[in-house]
């Protein structure tokens, strides 16, 4: 098995690397298309001054990274965080290229960050931040162009905000160029719990694979917003059984399974510390929470959550990654030694994204669906997507990340084959 080396483990952007070349030699990818696939096709990085409510000036900076537009729009999240880097923006864009072409969707990758803590910002500083962002991207996002979505610290009313700026700059509106909307601006039925959905689904196909039951898997996720209280809901509705979860604030551990819809209550209705839940259990330090017993991890937070210095203490079974990049190169090692079962990320959390182009395509049809047939669509992309990478695993004789890459190099490759390179 060849294995992905990395000089920083901790960088995102080289792991992402790492991986992109590991499956490319597996394929035997053209020198010239492993160097153009390997770099984004554009990064834009943009200066936003911000009026403060307390009468101050600040100047906030941003990124917009386009990895590719080979196969359609760029697509990628917009991630409102204090440690935003442009490592980490170019690392996401490319995943995200990665995940479009891993559930065969039409859009290339992208993805944007603003350095920013939107838990201490107001309504009012959000929203300008927002604007002038956007309004500095008008020439480089659009339907056509690069459709941004929500991410870590980002959410439905920031989507109404990029949608309403971007639709003055053409003076028109526009609800295709930006996905994870309000139902009541062209979001899409669904789409709140799609990520979720997308987890347990494949959670599900994993079951099946090993010869494994839904009812009392136990179940932690670490991160508790949009993917892991969404995720977590679903999955104890199914007869999944959720004994750990953490947010930033820490973690509760509870063998004999959570109230979800309580847990979902305490946290995001009454605004308090998940690790002050009531009904709880025993508290956990956030970055703990995924090395106690259980048959299922999720991260569903941040990047590097399982390293070389952690692995070794892993418990689970299956590994689930809801988040983008929780898994370093070193600790993938580590992992397969233990015959962890790991849905990748760009397979496991590609929920958001299938779901965000089914919004895009409502949106362009002007015509909106059940929620039931979203969910339905849903079903279908992320078994047949699993299936396929597990395939593809098994017949060449890789592990399922480097599948999922491999997968998708392939698809994006092809398409640039077949387009050529424009003089
Ligand atoms: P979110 O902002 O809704 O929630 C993030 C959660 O993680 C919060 O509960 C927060 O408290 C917690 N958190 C933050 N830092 C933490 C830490 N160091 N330790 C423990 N918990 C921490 O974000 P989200 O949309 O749920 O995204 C979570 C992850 O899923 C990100 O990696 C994101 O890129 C990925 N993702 C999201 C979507 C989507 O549709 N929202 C789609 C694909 C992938």
């Amino acid at each position: 098995m060849v294995t992905a080396a990395v000089p920083n483990e901790l960088n995102v952007y080289e792991s992402a690397e790492a991986r992109f070349e590991v499956a490319a030699k597996k394929l035997g990818l053209a020198e010239g298309l492993y160097r153009y696939l390997r770099y984004p096709n554009k990064e834009i990085t943009i200066y936003i001054p911000v009026g403060m409510d307390d009468g101050r000036l600040e100047v906030f900076t941003g990124y917009r990274v386009q990895h590719s537009v080979v196969r359609g729009p760029g697509k990628g999240g917009i991630r409102f965080a204090p440690n935003v880097t442009l490592d980490e923006v170019r690392a996401l864009a490319s995943w995200m290229t990665w995940k479009c072409a891993v559930v065969n969707i039409p859009f290339g990758g992208a993805k944007g960050g603003i350095i920013c803590d939107p838990e201490k910002l107001s309504m009012g500083e959000l929203e300008r931040i927002t604007r002038r962002y956007t309004a500095e991207l008008s020439e480089w996002i659009g339907p056509e162009r690069d459709v941004p979505a929500p991410d870590l610290g980002t959410n439905e009313q920031i989507m109404a905000w990029v949608m309403d700026t971007y639709s003055m700059h053409v003076r028109h509106t526009v609800t295709a160029v930006v996905t994870g909307k309000p139902l009541d601006l062209g979001g899409s039925r669904g789409r709140r719990e799609a990520t979720g959905r997308g987890v347990m689904i494949v959670c599900d196909k994993a079951l099946e694979k090993l010869g494994m039951k839904r009812e009392g898997c136990r179940v932690i996720v670490q991160g508790f917003g949009n993917v892991g209280s969404m995720g977590a809901m679903l999955m104890a509705q199914a007869g999944y059984k959720i004994v750990g979860a953490a947010d930033i604030h820490g973690g509760l551990y509870n063998e004999k399974g959570f109230d979800v819809p309580q847990l979902i209550d305490w946290v995001h209705h009454q605004h308090k510390a998940l690790p002050e839940f009531p009904a709880g259990g025993t508290k956990v330090p956030a970055e703990e929470i995924l090395f106690h017993p259980c048959d299922i991890a999720i991260p569903a937070a941040v990047e590097n959550q399982i390293t070389s210095q952690n692995a070794y203490r892993f418990q689970a079974r299956i590994l689930c990654e809801g988040a983008n990049g929780p898994t370093t190169p070193p600790a993938d090692d580590i992992l397969r030694k233990k015959d962890v079962f790991i849905i990748p990320d760009i397979l496991a959390n590609a929920g958001g994204v299938t779901v965000s182009y089914f919004e895009w395509v409502q949106d362009r049809q002007g015509f909106f669906w059940r929620e039931s047939e979203v969910n339905e669509r849903l079903q279908d992309v992320m078994v047949h997507s699993f299936e396929g990478v597990v395939h593809y695993a098994e017949t060449h004789g890789v592990n399922n990340r480097i599948a999922a890459y491999m997968l998708a190099i392939d698809r994006v490759a092809f398409a640039l084959k077949l387009r050529g390179i424009y003089a």
